[in-house]
């Protein structure tokens, strides 16, 4: 498969992280430093962020998303947000499944799958993040714990919506950590992961689909893992927090 079919996109992953005067003080350094970017380029800030987020980034090539949604379109979910919130504020991707949701919220496939579909239904592109525990991949589990997520994650969703979906692959071992996956471990599994999106779908959208690796990627190891021909970009944590590192991924992510 040609590498080039794919965009290429990088998405800042803020957590809970900036204010909004901070938000617009880091947006405002961003947007010049990346404005020349061949590739997607993804700042995924706090519910609170996306005004200001939004508003700065205006008529710029930066995209806003949110960090988490909710399935229902309205009703009894004190601290939540709906899809349709999050689209009539100008939000285009959302992510999805992140391991500390999964982690510390408890999310699980069940949630990630409704959270998923409602955001494709409402014209959301999310970001789907699946990854395995340190204890996993020791157990030698690594594919079947990926390919339980990527099946029961995307249950339901249709080929076209597919297309419109980006999966992250994020060791969970890696978030956070400073220790970042060879750009071996990220190809072997970006590569399986393309290879279930084959056999759930077919090999041409399987090709279609841009799979990011995450898990502290950063200004200096990005250009190795970005060469994979599975890995299409990043999902950034740290490294997005400050202008000239998330620019110098945009840079090694446009080559
Ligand atoms: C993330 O939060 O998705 C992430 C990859 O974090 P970090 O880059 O800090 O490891």
């Amino acid at each position: 498969m040609d590498k080039t079919k794919r965009k290429a996109v990088i998405a800042g992953n803020w957590k809970m992280n900036k204010t909004p005067s901070e938000a617009k003080e880091l947006l405002t350094a961003i947007v010049p430093a990346v404005k020349d970017a061949d590739c997607e380029v993804i700042a995924c800030v706090p519910y609170v962020d996306l005004s200001v987020a939004i508003e700065t980034t205006k008529g710029t090539n930066v995209k806003i998303g949110a960090e988490n949604c909710h399935w229902a379109e309205k009703g009894a979910f004190t601290g939540e947000i709906s899809t349709g919130m999050l689209k009539e504020m100008g939000v285009e991707y959302v992510v999805l499944g992140h391991s500390e949701r999964r982690q510390y919220f408890g999310e699980t496939d069940e949630t990630v799958n409704k959270r998923t579909k409602a955001a494709l239904a409402a014209g959301l592109k999310p970001i789907v993040c699946v990854g395995e525990l340190l204890w996993e991949r020791e157990c030698d589990i690594t594919e079947e714990v990926i390919a339980r997520q990527i099946k029961l994650d995307l249950f339901d969703v249709t080929e076209e919506e597919v297309l419109n979906t980006i999966i992250a692959y994020e060791p969970v071992w890696a978030i956070g950590t400073g220790k970042t996956a060879t750009a071996e471990q990220a190809e072997e599994v970006c590569g399986f992961i393309r290879s279930t999106l084959a056999k759930l779908y077919s090999q041409d959208v399987a090709d279609a689909v841009t799979i990011q690796y995450g898990g502290s990627m950063n200004d200096c190891n990005a250009d190795e893992l970005l060469s994979k021909k599975d890995v299409d970009g990043g999902l950034i944590g740290g490294a997005s927090l400050v202008a000239e590192k998330f620019a110098a991924i945009v840079k090694a992510a446009s080559k």
